[in-house]
């Protein structure tokens, strides 16, 4: 692992670095800039805060995931005699620039299926990935998983919950030979339970985008607040926790914890349990995942005992959090499955973000889908993303006929 030694300046691609995720990036990176240089910034269509990035940052690429942006954006740049940057558009872009030779780190910070073939591409080609989008790896975990073995990627992961796993578990864990993989009685997620937790079911039939993307202790992007909401989040969690650390389903348990501080935990065969505790700032992870094994300054805050109180932990209610049910219903069938619940989340998600469907709607929508659009089949690339587009072909079509109302 030479070509990771924390020795050398590292260039770093950040997919989706007008997010939240990623402009936490470049804020931890900004506190260390004789270890990390960012050669590439991407995003969807924000040609305004990508521009922004692009003059702070001066990187190697730009990419604009859409094609017309990312024309604009060049010729914006050009007024700029100083800026070098080549500004590249289209979805394929983002794949060349995760695999690029130059590139040493790359943060994988898309929201959603859209992150999937530039986070495969960074696994295809030995990077070390910075494992924000957690959809990709629901989506095709087995395969993603073989890729970063064959590849010889390091994987961090970055949402908090596996991020703290990560730092619970013993060093040697992933290596095949480790003894101490069998050390590990279970993995235990804990979950803030977001932001309807005690509210009344018959009052979550009129909830607003704006009560939902209300999240008690942590700022993110409107997609992730909502399945937050939902606790669609934690069961992507769930299905995330078993590719990342080859777990069976039983042995991957809830805990909710309200207070999010601690972020996870690891029950060992002794009864001892390893537990990660930090204030609620995605700088943490991303700090842990950019320096590991040594550590730097992230900018967080640091946790005061004395202030915190108490800390309460709780039984999930997987028949409130119906979505919680039905991830790990479809990570048990396998195949394209996933694929299709995180398809049919999205849809529902974006469906209720743009006032089509209610809240309420969203597990609905998620069950229907699994009953309708997956199907048993081999879970090669093709088949994930044909099960991907067909079905948010068919729930788009079911929501426009107006099958779900408001
Ligand atoms: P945001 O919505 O804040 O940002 C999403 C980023 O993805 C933006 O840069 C956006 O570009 C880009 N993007 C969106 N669609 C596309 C597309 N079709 N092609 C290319 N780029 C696209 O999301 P977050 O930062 O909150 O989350 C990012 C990922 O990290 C998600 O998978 C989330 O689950 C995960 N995560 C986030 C956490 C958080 O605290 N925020 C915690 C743990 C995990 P543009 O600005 O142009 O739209």
């Amino acid at each position: 692992f030479k070509k990771f030694s924390n020795n050398t300046m590292k260039k770093i691609c950040i997919l989706g670095s007008t997010g939240t995720i990623g402009e936490n990036t470049l804020q931890v990176i900004a506190s260390c800039p004789e270890k990390f240089k960012v050669f590439a910034l991407t995003a969807n269509k924000n040609i305004e805060k990508l521009q922004r990035q692009v003059l702070e940052w001066k990187p190697r690429y730009a990419v604009l995931s859409c094609a017309d942006s990312a024309k604009i954006l060049s010729d914006n740049l050009r007024e700029y005699s100083n800026i070098k940057t080549e500004v590249l558009g289209g979805p394929e872009s983002l794949e060349f620039v995760a695999a690029h030779d130059e590139t040493d780190y790359v943060m994988a910070a898309i929201v959603g299926g859209a992150g999937l073939l530039s986070s495969m591409s960074a696994a295809k080609h030995g990077k070390r990935i910075l494992l924000a989008n957690k959809e990709s790896l629901v989506m095709s975990g087995e395969l993603f998983m073989n890729e970063i073995k064959n590849s010889g990627s390091q994987l961090l992961p970055i949402d908090s919950e596996h991020n703290a796993i990560f730092q619970c578990l013993p060093f040697d864990y992933a290596s095949s030979k480790s003894s101490s993989r069998a050390s590990v009685k279970k993995l235990i997620l804990t979950a803030s339970g977001g932001p309807f937790l005690k509210t009344p079911t018959e009052k979550l039939f009129d909830i607003s985008v704006e009560q939902a993307c209300n999240h008690p202790n942590w700022i993110m992007g409107q997609k992730i607040s909502i399945d937050s909401a939902t606790m669609m989040n934690k069961g992507l969690e769930i299905i995330e926790a078993c590719h990342l650390y080859n777990m069976p389903l039983e042995k991957v348990e809830i805990v909710v914890h309200p207070q999010s501080i601690i972020h996870s935990m690891v029950e060992f065969i002794d009864g001892s349990v390893m537990a990660q505790l930090g204030t609620p700032d995605m700088k943490i992870p991303i700090a842990y995942g950019l320096s590991w094994p040594d550590r730097i300054c992230s900018g967080a805050g640091f946790l005061d005992f004395y202030q915190l109180g108490s800390l309460s932990f709780e039984r999930p209610d997987f028949n409130r959090f119906k979505c919680l049910m039905y991830a790990k219903e479809a990570f048990k069938q396998g195949g394209v499955y996933p694929a299709v619940l995180n398809a049919s989340n999205e849809i529902a998600v974006q469906s209720f973000i743009e006032n089509k469907v209610r809240f309420t709607h969203i597990p609905e929508i998620i069950d229907h889908a699994l009953e309708c659009c997956a199907y048993e089949y081999d879970s090669t690339i093709d088949s994930i993303l044909r099960a991907d587009f067909e079905c948010r072909k068919y729930l788009t079509e079911q929501i426009g006929e107006k099958k779900w109302s408001i």
